[in-house]
């Protein structure tokens, strides 16, 4: 494996993959006589350093995605990484309501919304008069139907 190594810099903390990234950062290994498809660099340092790589995500403990530092990568379930993912996220509203469980919802974009806003905004006049005014369309809608 001298190959990989040789495109790797040791610097003091980080062994930074000198060759080619991939889109997300991630140093690329393709080498045709060893692996016939390019390994992430990470991955397959680890590998070398404990003889497998684990199923699912290999986290950088040094959030350096080029690093391939075996002591700096730590294999996490998909969970546990979503779980961190998220933590990651801010964690109140734009109007400061925490994002507990109970009061986020997933807007069908996929983005988080906060309840409470949401219940907020249904109390103001403009939403009950909205509201109003939808209720009398549909049954005037109703009336010409049955009419
Ligand atoms: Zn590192
Ligand atoms: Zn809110």
């Amino acid at each position: 494996m001298e190959l990989f190594w040789k495109k790797v810099q040791f610097t003091g903390t980080c062994w930074i993959w000198t060759a080619y990234l991939d889109r997300d950062g991630y140093g690329l290994f393709r080498s045709n006589r060893l692996t016939p498809k390019s390994w992430r660099a990470h991955r397959l340092a680890y590998a070398l350093e404990h003889g497998s790589v684990p199923p699912g995500h290999l986290d950088h403990l040094c959030r350096n995605r080029a690093c391939v530092r075996p002591s700096h990568l730590e294999p996490v379930t998909p969970k546990v990484n979503a779980e961190r993912g998220m933590k990651a996220q801010q964690t109140h509203c734009k109007n400061g309501h925490e994002f507990t469980e109970e009061n986020t919802y997933r807007k069908p974009n996929g983005t988080r919304a906060c309840r409470t806003c949401h219940r907020d905004r249904e109390k103001l006049p403009e939403a009950l008069q909205r509201r109003a005014e939808a209720q009398l369309r549909y049954s005037a809608r109703l009336k010409e139907r049955q009419g």
